[in-house]
């Protein structure tokens, strides 16, 4: 499966939004976006006319890079998002924010997608008591995410610093998610809506119409 190996910040400056891939770096004026407004490469500062066919995939590119997916894993997770009773697009929100990557992001355990994505893989948390080491494991309604004990022995373990600058990183916790900072946990409370994915805006009805052509 291919991976994307070159600067996250260029993924930003194409989609000219701010996609937080780096952590602290997002938040501060390093970040790559405020300083240069244009696209990577050599024709980024050519104007691309606006079809309807690229309106859409920029958007689904969006998504995709913001939850850091790769095309396959992105449409696998829509076609789940179909099969499920309600709202396409709503269900597909929900699909992706209840990925266990995401789920340590948005519990503020990790400083990126990318590094909660590597910390699952290094086997730092546990779900219900159980190590689980895949990011796209779908988390369900009532589920506790815990640091391992292993883990929380070590005062170098990087969700710790983590923790510690949720502040300066400007991030809050969603509703759906109950985190104890004292005990390292994070219990799923309620099912991600819609209006809880405020970070960047995003248009899912467009991602629904580019898969249904
Ligand atoms: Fe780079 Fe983060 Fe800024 Fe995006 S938001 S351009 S990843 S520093």
């Amino acid at each position: 499966m291919g991976r994307y190996l070159d600067a996250s910040c260029k993924i930003c400056r194409r989609e000219n939004e701010k996609l937080f891939l780096k952590g602290e770096r997002c938040m501060s004026g390093k970040c790559s976006l405020g300083r240069r407004r244009y696209g990577p490469g050599l024709h980024g500062r050519r104007r691309h006319k606006d079809t309807d066919y690229r309106v859409r995939l920029r958007e689904k590119q969006k998504i995709r890079f913001y939850y850091g997916l790769s095309e396959r894993q992105f449409k696998i997770s829509f076609v789940d998002a179909e099969r499920m009773r309600g709202v396409t697009g709503e269900n597909l929100l929900q699909v992706l924010e209840l990925r266990l990557d995401n789920v340590v992001y948005r519990a503020g355990f990790a400083v990126s997608r990318a590094q909660a994505r590597q910390l699952v893989g290094h086997k730092h948390f546990q779900i219900d008591g159980n190590v689980v080491n895949i990011p796209s494991y779908r988390m369900r309604q009532g589920q506790v995410l815990s640091v391992r004990d292993k883990s929380r022995a070590n005062k170098d373990c990087p969700v710790f610093a983590a923790i510690e600058s949720m502040g300066t990183r400007g991030k809050f916790r969603p509703r759906w998610l109950e985190v104890n900072d004292g005990q390292l946990t994070a219990l799923v409370k309620d099912r991600p809506k819609r209006e809880d994915v405020v970070d960047i805006p995003i248009n899912e009805q467009l991602i629904v119409e580019l898969y249904s052509k």
